[in-house]
């Protein structure tokens, strides 16, 4: 979240991790343009009237950039003109200030569907594991597991990225924030952790090492029961 008034931005950014987002906020355009660019975002809340470098000025770069992380646009009431342009450089949506934190949680909720990240009942799935990544449970046929606040986010990462080897530094910056000093140990503990809530739930899901990589989830029926990949 990019919004220079303080006090404001904290209260939302508190509001949204209560509802089990991992936020970082950046009260400066400047600070925000340098984050967004590094393209690990799931969803940008833009706020457009920011001193010195703007929202609109950094939706552009990132859009030049090829990033193509969701934006939504924090906007003033009378800010016609700025939402006509914002949704044309490529902002996703917009919300007029002030609002209400639960009409930004269902605006973050319908930019997580259109990606195609969650299915019907909210859940995303790999093999036979599911996430309800809002209840922090995850499901098998018969088993459910609670799931502490980073182990969720550590099995939705991992689920977003089925094919791709998903390195501790990314892990770093996803549960812990762009600017954490946290150790590579406590991200092999996390995933410890995870894995064996997972083998509680499943016998042919698994977290993969890769060493000196990273990670990646695996099913081991998906590779004995289909055929080789086609080109
Ligand atoms: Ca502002």
């Amino acid at each position: 979240m990019v919004e220079d008034e303080k006090y404001m931005a904290e209260a939302v950014a508190a509001v949204l991790r209560k509802n089990h987002y991992a936020v970082d906020l950046e009260l400066s355009g400047e600070s925000g343009l340098y984050s967004a660019l590094s393209g690990i975002y799931d969803i940008i809340i833009l706020d457009i009237m920011l001193p010195e470098v703007d929202g609109l000025t950094i939706l552009r770069e990132i859009r030049a950039e090829g990033i193509d992380t969701p934006v939504i646009l924090l906007t003033a009431r009378d800010q016609l003109k700025d939402k006509i342009n914002g949704l044309d450089m490529g902002a996703d949506d917009y919300l007029a200030k002030p609002f209400h934190a639960d009409e930004l949680l269902a605006r973050l909720r319908a930019l997580g569907r259109r990606r195609g990240d969650l299915n019907d009942g909210g859940l995303l799935s790999f093999g036979d594991i599911s996430l309800n990544p809002h209840t922090l449970t995850a499901y098998s046929n018969q088993q459910k597991a609670k799931l502490t606040l980073k182990e969720s986010q550590l099995l939705e990462l991992l689920i977003q990225r089925p094919n791709f080897i998903t390195s501790k530094e990314l892990i770093i910056d996803k549960l812990w924030g762009y600017e954490s000093d946290i150790e590579g140990a406590r991200v092999e503990n996390q995933v410890s952790l995870l894995r064996r809530k997972i083998a509680s739930l499943s016998k042919s899901i698994q977290i993969v090492t890769i060493r000196g990589i990273g990670y990646r989830l695996e099913s081991t029926e998906e590779l004995g029961q289909k055929s080789a990949p086609k080109q």
